[in-house]
């Protein structure tokens, strides 16, 4: 694990990541660099891991500060051992069908919505949030597996509109309330990937659990649900580099 800077967050979720490597016995080690000029050092760092044999998997823990040139960095890394699934060669895969590391967040979306045996196919799936970590790469997994797929941005107009179409509808904004219970058709399977902090410092997700618990047939609640499969993902991830 890479990780540039003092982001709060990003220290949360370092952490997080360490721990369940050790839950599941895979050897982690973090590099820490200091904010704005240290590209160069992270460059040479990234190519030490990508020939190290007892390295199988190099993850940089976004967002990099500004003054940083993200796609250099992550291109930068080997792809057989990009487990975040982030490197343009494991995007193409992915587009292609045949993805070798999916990015973990709509990877472990789609285990969820597996697990719980919602079918997929046929179906209007509405991604809203157009991120390359999570909802261009969740339409493309989605529309892989035969749904109809929506995606909507900030500037979609009549965001309502097209969410009250969704069978599935996956959040992923970083708005909190975006999404209330009028707007959701009845029997929906609602997933909410959106991390927001509240005053008090807990945290909530982009949609309105509660108004929405009425409506929806499934719903994914924040914190827990899409946080943690993340975290699966990654160590899937990691399992598979190193086989
Ligand atoms: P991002 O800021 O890169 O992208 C947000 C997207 O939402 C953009 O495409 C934007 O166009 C769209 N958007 C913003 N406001 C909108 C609106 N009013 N209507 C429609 N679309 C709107 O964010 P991201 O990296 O994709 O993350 C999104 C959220 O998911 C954040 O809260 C982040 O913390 C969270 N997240 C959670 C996990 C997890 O494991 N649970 C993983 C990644 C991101």
């Amino acid at each position: 694990l890479i990780c540039v800077g003092d982001h709060p967050a990003s220290q949360v979720y370092i952490r997080n990541k360490i721990t369940a490597c050790d839950q599941v016995g895979i050897k982690s080690w973090v590099y820490r660099f200091e904010g704005q000029r240290s590209e160069r050092a992270v460059l040479n760092k990234i190519v030490e891991l990508n020939s190290d044999d007892e390295v199988h998997g190099i993850l940089v823990q976004l967002p990099l500060p500004r003054s940083f040139n993200i796609e250099r960095v992550i291109e930068a890394i080997d792809p057989a051992k990009d487990v975040d699934g982030f490197h343009p060669v494991n995007i193409g895969k992915l587009f292609s069908g045949k993805a070798l590391f999916s990015p973990c967040t709509p990877w472990g979306i789609m285990r969820l919505i597996d697990h719980y045996k919602i079918q997929v196919e046929g179906k209007h799936a509405v991604v809203v949030g157009r991120s390359a970590i999570v909802g261009k790469p969740m339409a493309i997994m989605l529309l892989e597996r035969h749904s109809t797929v929506t995606i909507c941005t900030s500037k979609t107009t009549n965001l309502s509109d097209h969410v009250f179409k969704a069978d599935i509808l996956v959040v992923a904004a970083g708005k909190q309330n975006l999404i209330r219970g009028n707007m959701v058709k009845k029997g929906a399977v609602v997933i909410d990937v959106g991390i927001n902090e509240l005053p008090d410092g807990s945290l909530t997700g982009d949609v309105d659990f509660s108004g929405i618990l009425e409506v929806a047939s499934w719903i994914s609640p924040v914190p827990g649900g899409v946080g943690p499969m993340t975290i699966a993902g990654l160590l899937t991830n990691t399992v598979k580099a190193f086989r």
